[in-house]
């Protein structure tokens, strides 16, 4: 997504880089089992860190670099204030080499790795090498590196990363210890953002954060890149969910009820003006699509789980929303716009004329109903600011 490409400068992410295990949301179990090695000092020669981008593993890898060469670990930590762990945070030490494989994949790459580690580290106890997207290192470059991985000098630590850990040979994978590293939840990184925003004095409301939460599909890296643009452009007023919606041009859920009560209850006339007010805002209208699927998906989720707070993280505002829109109808019907519209997305990829194409796939959309298995039953609306004082109540 070119939005997040042009995010690569921000300083924040670099800023908020957990310097301990401590500090490290979520990835329980890999950073449990590496403060364990560091405390027993068994430390292996390769380890590999699996899982999409913004997940943690080169923070990870990097915490770890130091915890094993620390001169004073402080319960599997590294204590980031003696001269080795400060010489790898300034990047004075060579003993801990970050390398990234996509620009470094030729076998004469990795034959000067495989060369270069036989030497013994100049003052830390062992030498690391972080291989960053290790999958893209080529076929010759990988059978050099095993012969290394075979008999590994006694002081090197491999730490490979990768986001396709289906694409390294098996031999590789069969001498690394690995370790998969999850999505981390809308949760954590909503409690991260609120960290670094108070941290940073950054005005923004929770409805901001939640969005932007969801927005980053579980990668750390870019919920707080978009954090930091939007800290960037607010000078000084408050952030809003509505500037988080308009920077990243997601739709905002006023649009999107309004758009699924008239498909839902079939008012023609009034889809061919929204049609034309989503034209005149410039968005794309295949993300649109995809939007609204998206926003019938929770519709139905709304309409069949008993408490759909656990699947759908979203303000109680939105919440009501979607109660009222998804009172008119039946989880039946709801089911077929969700096809139906995961369907317009695919063909309008092809279309010679994406917004006619779009205008009457939605037209043919309008007002279409399931005939009803069970009559319908009425949704009793949640009362949010009772709970919202339950909680509060708990947690003081
Ligand atoms: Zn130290």
């Amino acid at each position: 997504m070119n939005f997040f490409i042009t995010m690569e400068h921000v300083a924040l992410y670099r800023q908020f880089r957990p310097k301990t295990f401590d500090e490290i949301v979520e990835q329980k179990a890999p950073v449990a089992a590496l403060k364990q090695s560091v405390r027993t000092g068994r430390i292996g020669h390769a380890y590999l860190f699996c899982g999409q981008r913004g997940t943690g593993k080169t923070s990870i890898a990097r915490v770890f670099s130091r915890a094993i060469n620390c001169e004073n670990p402080k319960d599997g930590n590294p204590c980031n204030e003696c001269p080795t762990c400060k010489g790898i945070l300034d990047g004075s030490l060579m003993d801990v080499i970050e390398i990234d494989a996509a620009s470094n994949r030729s076998i004469d790459n990795i034959r000067k790795i495989c060369e270069e580690v036989t030497y013994s580290p100049s003052k830390a106890s062992h030498k690391v090498y972080i291989i960053d997207e290790v999958h893209m290192i080529t076929t010759d470059a990988f059978n050099a590196l095993l012969k290394t991985l075979e008999e590994p000098p006694k002081h090197a630590v491999f730490l490979f990363a990768t986001t396709e850990p289906h694409q390294i040979p098996a031999t590789i994978l069969s001498r690394c210890q690995r370790f998969d590293f999850r999505r981390i939840s809308q949760e954590a990184i909503e409690g991260r953002l609120r960290y670094i925003s108070d941290q940073e004095k950054i005005d923004i409301d929770d409805d901001a954060l939640r969005l932007i939460a969801s927005l980053s599909d579980g990668a750390m890296r870019d919920a707080i890149s978009i954090l930091d643009q939007a800290a960037s452009a607010a000078d000084n007023k408050k952030i809003t969910a509505a500037d988080i919606e308009s920077m990243t041009g997601t739709v905002n859920t006023d649009f999107l009820a309004a758009m699924a009560e008239i498909l839902i209850e079939g008012r023609y006339d009034e889809l061919l003006i929204k049609c034309d007010e989503l034209a005149r805002s410039g968005r794309d209208t295949i993300q649109f699509t995809l939007d609204l699927a998206g926003f019938f998906r929770n519709l139905l989720i709304v309409r069949t789980v008993p408490e759909p707070w656990n699947l759908i993280p979203a303000s109680p505002a939105t919440y009501t929303k979607m109660y009222n829109v998804a009172n008119k109808t039946s989880s039946q019907t709801l089911v077929a716009f969700v096809s139906m519209l995961s369907k317009i997305v695919s063909d309008l990829k092809w279309s010679p004329s994406v917004r006619t194409s779009f205008e009457i796939s939605l037209l043919r959309l309008c007002g279409r109903k399931v005939k009803m298995e069970e009559p319908l039953t009425p949704l009793v609306i949640p009362d949010f600011a009772k709970k919202q004082a339950e909680a509060a109540k708990s947690v003081s």
